[in-house]
This record gives C-alpha cells, structure tokens and sequence, in this order.
C-alpha cells in the first residue's frame, strides 16, 4: 500500500484516511511465539503540520499463544495507537534521532513522497504484543511436580513435599 502524500502538500486534502488489514506469515507467527496471529486491522490517517507529516495509526488484532502458566493455548484482543513523525528517507542518513525533542513521537519513512505504512503497522503491532500472556488472571498454572494442569486436576504433589522446618521438627519427633 502506498500513500500518495503530495495530496496533502498540494492542499488537494487536509487528511489521508486509509485501512488495511494485514496477515503475518507462518514466520512472523512463530517468531512471535505466537499460534495463531491477525489479521492486524489498521486505521490510519495522515495529516501535515507545518512542514512534517504526521501518521495517527489505530491497530486492533487477535492472537493465541500459550498461557504463560497452563501452557493451554489462549486467545486475546490487542488494541494500539501509536502517532508516527514521517520522515524523508532521503534524509534518513543525515537524520539524528536525537536531535528531535520529542521524545514521545515515533519516527518512520516515506520515500519521494509514497509512505508505505505495512512495516511500521506491522513493528507496532509486534510492539504492542503483552510480554504475559495468562488465560485467567485466577489461572493455577501446572504443578511444578508432576506437571498436571491445576486449573481442570488436582494432584497429592503439594501434600507430599514437605516444608523443611516440618522435617526438623519430624526428626525430633523420631
Ligand atoms: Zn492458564
Ligand atoms: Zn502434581
């Protein structure tokens, strides 16, 4: 997809609305340590202030993976915005990104004046990914033992350990 954006310095538009929906491939997908990923559906618009450009992207997805303590698989909805500072790629090399004083403001590329949002829908949406994933916040997780699921079995491992300061007392006891 690639966005035109003379229509906003020629003064044709004062806003570019655009929507696209995209699919990870199987790679991204298992890179993620997803199981299952999209479509990424986006709603954007771009807009120019003085002389920048600005993209406003609204990204909403589903994903499964394994919950984080059960290991059964999960799924959850994703929502994120973001708001890019499109730069020249041209430009690019000689751009220092520290010498923007908005620390706030995410910078990508257009190029000859085509701004091509997949990449950077898709670098959001990677972003935007929970670093936890639990299917229930009450999720029991496996027993660390024997490994059965906790939240649909329940097993005697917890009753068989016994607490070390128990032990000591026991040995008294013998
Ligand atoms: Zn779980
Ligand atoms: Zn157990």
């Amino acid at each position: 997809m690639e966005i035109n954006l003379t229509q906003l310095t020629s003064g044709s538009k004062v806003q570019i609305d655009f929507d696209c929906s995209l699919s990870p491939d199987d790679n991204q997908v298992k890179e993620a340590r997803l199981i299952a990923w999209g479509p990424i559906v986006a709603h954007g618009k771009i807009y120019l202030v003085d002389k920048d450009f600005y993209c406003y992207l609204e990204l909403n997805y589903n994903y499964t993976k394994s919950c984080d303590r059960c290991l059964e698989p999960m799924s959850q909805m994703v929502s994120y915005q973001a708001t890019i500072l499109l730069k020249d790629k041209a430009l690019a090399d000689s751009y220092d990104a520290t010498e923007t004083d908005r620390t706030d403001i995410d910078v990508g590329f257009y190029q000859n004046y085509f701004y091509n949002p997949e990449q950077d829908i898709f670098d959001y949406a990677y972003l935007a990914l929970p670093q936890k994933s639990v299917c229930d916040s009450e999720c029991k997780g496996i027993c660390s033992n024997c490994g059965c699921n906790l939240n649909t079995e329940t097993c005697d491992c917890a009753d068989e350990v016994i607490d070390p300061r128990l032990e000591v007392l026991k040995g008294l006891l013998d």
